[in-house]
């Protein structure tokens, strides 16, 4: 379902070149689970918005679902996203003047569906915070933010999800609770999950492991996992 081939990624500042990514190669398969693992600053948040179509690459190939994501623009990519893909990131971004509920709703607007509250709450009520839909995000704790941010991610019912270190700052039971709703997504519904992570025992419950340092793709390891 991702096909990655030759991707770099460089920052000009100060008029130096950075290169934040260095020609990495990789595919992964659909309904597959995958971890990417790295010290900091080794370019896995930078890898994982390439992947997803956020960002646009200096250079490089990125196939997702079969589309070239590389030659489209920002419009064209949001239309990708917007159908096939999801996303958490690192520090939520949800929306401060909006509810949670409407927060969740965002992408089912975009999208042109119909019946969108009674799915947006049906979303909340699966990561248990139907009591929360009228809370703003300023009103939630980083584990409830959190929540919305995964009922956001799923509510296009994505093929794939990517989750930057979706158990970042979660205490111990809540992480739990993350991990589970994100795995069942990917047994119930198949969806393939890439997660960049810190967390050695989420790592592990993936079938692979790739290791970024540098801006270089190090190894790339099966786990085990079935
Ligand atoms: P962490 O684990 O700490 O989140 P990471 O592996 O996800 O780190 P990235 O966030 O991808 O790393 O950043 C990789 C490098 O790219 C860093 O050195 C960062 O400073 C640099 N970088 C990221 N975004 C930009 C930008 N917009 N302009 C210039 N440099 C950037």
């Amino acid at each position: 379902i991702l096909h990655i081939q030759d991707l770099t990624k460089t920052y000009q500042s100060t008029g130096q070149t950075l290169t934040v990514l260095d020609h990495i190669n990789f595919s992964i398969t659909e309904g597959s689970t995958v971890a990417i693992v790295g010290p900091s600053g080794s370019g896995k948040t930078t890898l994982l918005g390439l992947c997803a179509g956020l960002d646009s690459s200096t250079s490089g190939l990125v196939e997702l679902n079969g589309i070239r994501l590389d030659t489209l623009n920002e419009d064209a990519r949001a239309q990708v996203r917007n159908q096939y893909v999801g996303f958490i990131f690192q520090n939520f971004q949800l929306l401060p003047t909006l509810t949670a509920l409407e927060n969740v709703m965002v992408p089912l607007e975009l999208r042109g569906e119909k019946h969108i509250k009674p799915r947006a709450l049906e979303l909340l009520d699966k990561v248990g915070l139907s009591d929360r839909s009228h809370h703003y995000p300023a009103q939630l704790s980083g584990g409830e933010q959190q929540r919305v941010s995964l009922a956001r991610a799923f509510s296009n019912r994505p093929k794939i999800l990517f989750a930057d270190e979706p158990t970042g700052n979660l205490d111990t039971e809540t992480s739990e609770k993350v991990v589970k709703l994100i795995f069942d997504l990917n047994r119930e519904a198949g969806t393939t999950l890439v997660l960049v992570t810190h967390d050695v025992d989420l790592a592990a419950k993936t079938q692979r492991i790739l290791k970024v340092k540098g801006g270089k793709l190090i190894s790339d390891e099966p786990t085990g996992v079935a």
